[in-house]
């Protein structure tokens, strides 16, 4: 068997690196902490500038083909945050429940138990510091947050979220059936497309 291309994965999120290995199975994936690499600075205004600066600062670093992801929960009814500050919404180191729980706060401030929400994620390929079309895809998953955690798998804001026409939350799917549906599932195989089309 050929051996695989080695891809570098921009990220330090775990859950994220989960989904990626089991979607990119083509691929030897490479983490950037098996490479003792920092994960970089968000300054972007947009994901996809995060998605870029994620993946070129990979490639120079581990001069590997680089995937930047950049992601999010965007809530309306909180004026689309956290957004770009998901990862940080309760504070600048802030962990998984912390988040959850500032957002549920956040949520019952302006007197809800639940509203509409959606995920984005922006992936971004790139092939070296030089490379100057790297491939960009998104995904996006509609359905309701709630201040009702349900669920032990995944991670992030998974166990509040329930998808539009599932009774379940993202925390109580299995890892193969959340990426079925997921913003991520959805961006993997937009990219896998593109990739095919695009890299002849
Ligand atoms: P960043 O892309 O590193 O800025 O982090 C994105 C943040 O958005 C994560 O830390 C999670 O809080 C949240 N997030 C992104 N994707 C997911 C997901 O699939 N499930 C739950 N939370 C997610």
């Amino acid at each position: 068997m050929a051996n695989k291309t080695k891809l570098l994965i921009a990220t330090s999120n775990q859950g994220k690196l989960k989904e990626f290995s089991l979607l990119l199975p083509d691929f030897k994936i490479i983490s950037q902490k098996s490479l003792n690499l920092a994960p970089e600075e968000e300054t972007g205004t947009t994901f996809y500038e995060n998605s870029l600066h994620k993946a070129r600062a990979g490639a120079i670093k581990s001069s590997l083909l680089s995937l930047g992801d950049d992601s999010g929960l965007i809530v309306p009814a909180l004026g689309n945050m956290p957004g770009l500050r998901s990862a940080r919404y309760a504070h600048e180191n802030a962990t998984d429940e912390e988040n959850r729980n500032y957002l549920k706060n956040e949520l019952k401030k302006i007197g809800v138990n639940k509203t509409k929400a959606y995920f984005v994620c922006i992936l971004t390929i790139i092939k070296n510091a030089e490379d100057p079309f790297p491939l960009i895809s998104t995904g996006i998953l509609n359905g309701i947050v709630s201040i009702e955690s349900r669920g032990q798998n995944g991670f992030g804001y998974d166990e509040m979220f329930y998808p539009k026409n599932y009774k379940e939350s993202l925390a109580e799917m299995s890892l193969e059936r959340k990426s079925e549906i997921s913003h991520r599932g959805k961006a993997i195989r937009d990219l896998k497309n593109k990739i095919d089309k695009f890299s002849k």
